[in-house]
């Protein structure tokens, strides 16, 4: 991946033994100092913008996109040719209602226009790009400006701020990244500028689990930073080994994956803290952070213009209806991302919160929307993954698992056994998840050693073989 040498960028491959003596010096600075009076700056005014009144946030959103649209008709040749066609120019935007007029775009769009939709030459130093898994297995690239990380960094330390966060506070992480073991075979590696302490999440065996818990019981007041899957393989450890979990751990935040509500109620019962989550894509259109007095989302005013559309392409605007997440990106200006749909269903709540008083769009239930999560039933159904994901005894003993599926009504679910596995278990899964299935889909056990996460070090719930159009419906009769 093309990276520009932004600040972050050097510190990011800087060899953890430098990184670990230069930074014996510099971690007695507030890593607050250490990264810049820009970033200082930039968190004072996310902090101040999660309280404006929805005047103001609607005030400064149509300023925002008025630049983007100006910006993206006048450097780009996708949006002129897209603009020109139904007769609308930047200055015709006086309302955000007036968004409304301009077509969406998607994944698939921009792969056919990549070249077209930059504002500037990508061959810059301060240009970067980013991917994503598209459509049909081909990948979605795309650029952005370097220099985006301070104001996206400000926008999630404010939303880790709500559950107690401070920067500068210990993290201990396990999140997708390559660790190599150290000198006494711990696979750890410590960032002291952002005092972060990684583990690595592509190596969960009891007996690493069982190291990396003792030594995050050492590093001091912490947080936890991971996807909900690993620390919900850390909690189904703890619970098979009747483990207490470390002390010094004041809270989770859990992202990058849909948290479920059952798989939250478990990891906050075992960590016997709360668990706090924040939804964005690598795309960067939408940012939505959890509430601290409830599990809904509040969506940042500052970060992106956000609309819910339903299948027909209308706005949602009743209590309880689901719609696609579109977003309009404020922090990049490199390749404008213009009523962007992102793929992300959501169910819409309300534009005010009485449990925190913040005055933005709450969204709850957040789901991605792809065929890779569903099984297909007999019938051609979908099952959504969420439907099987048990949380309560059923998978004890089972390390890791994903269902395979080649043929509709048929699958072959993968284990990976924990050492106490038994036939008692195949068992037990055959009839808990029978239950569920209800006839619409058999699936035989198959014992593994272990299942690729993917390139990030995400879990993938089904390797889905069967190929479809796009998924039309989520099974939420069945939501866990
Ligand atoms: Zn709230």
């Amino acid at each position: 991946m093309k990276k520009a040498l932004s600040k972050k960028n050097l510190w990011d491959k800087t060899p953890p033994l430098l990184k670990s003596t230069l930074g014996r010096g510099l971690g007695l600075f507030p890593s607050r100092w250490l990264l810049g009076s820009s970033f200082r700056e930039n968190c004072r005014f996310i902090r101040d913008a999660q309280w404006w009144p929805a005047e103001l946030a609607r005030e400064y959103q149509s300023n925002k996109l008025r630049e983007i649209l100006k910006l993206a008709y006048e450097k780009t040749r996708f949006y002129r040719r897209s603009f020109d066609s139904i007769g609308f120019h930047p200055d015709d935007l006086h309302s955000l209602e007036d968004m409304n007029q301009l077509r969406t775009i998607d994944k698939q769009v921009i792969i056919e226009n990549l070249s077209d939709m930059c504002t500037k030459s990508v061959m810059v130093r301060d240009v970067e790009y980013g991917a994503t898994a598209g459509t049909s297995g081909v990948p979605l690239r795309f650029y952005m400006n370097a220099d985006r990380s301070e104001m996206e960094y400000s926008c999630l330390v404010a939303s880790w701020e709500r559950t107690g966060y401070e920067l500068g506070m210990p993290m201990a992480v396990l999140r997708g990244r390559v660790v190599q073991p150290d000198r006494n075979g711990l696979r750890h590696e410590y960032d002291p500028i952002l005092r972060h302490h990684y583990y690595s999440s592509f190596h969960m065996s009891d007996e690493n689990m069982v190291r990396y818990l003792e030594h995050i019981a050492t590093i001091g007041p912490c947080f936890l930073h991971v996807y909900p899957s690993t620390v919900t393989a850390l909690a189904r450890f703890m619970i098979r080994n009747d483990r207490q979990a470390p002390k010094n751990i004041q809270g989770i935040i859990a992202e990058s994956e849909v948290v479920y509500p059952k798989q939250r109620r478990m990891v906050e019962e075992v960590f016997r803290c709360r668990l706090f989550s924040c939804y964005g894509q690598s795309e960067k259109v939408v940012l939505a952070a959890g509430c601290e007095k409830s599990d809904d989302y509040h969506v940042w005013p500052t970060y992106g213009y956000f609309e819910l559309l339903d299948e027909d392409g209308n706005p949602v605007t009743t209590s309880g209806q689901r719609g696609e997440i579109v977003g309009t990106g404020f922090i990049n200006a490199v390749m404008p991302f213009i009523r962007y749909r992102t793929g992300d269903w959501a169910t819409y709540i309300g534009d005010c919160c009485e449990a925190c008083g913040r005055g933005h769009t709450i969204i709850r239930d957040i789901r991605g929307h792809r065929t890779q999560e569903m099984l297909i039933a007999t019938d051609g159904s979908e099952i959504s993954w969420a439907a099987l994901n048990m949380h309560d005894d059923t998978f004890i003993h089972v390390r890791q698992f994903q269902f395979m599926q080649e043929m509709p009504g048929q699958a072959v679910l993968r284990i990976v056994p924990a050492n106490s596995f038994g036939d008692e278990d195949s068992r037990r899964i055959h009839h808990n998840l029978g239950r569920k299935l209800n006839g619409r889909l058999t699936f035989t056990i198959k014992l593994v050693e272990a299942i690729p996460l993917s390139a990030r070090g995400k879990a993938i719930y089904v390797d889905q073989r069967i190929q479809r159009g796009k998924s039309v419906s989520l099974d939420s009769a069945g939501d866990v």
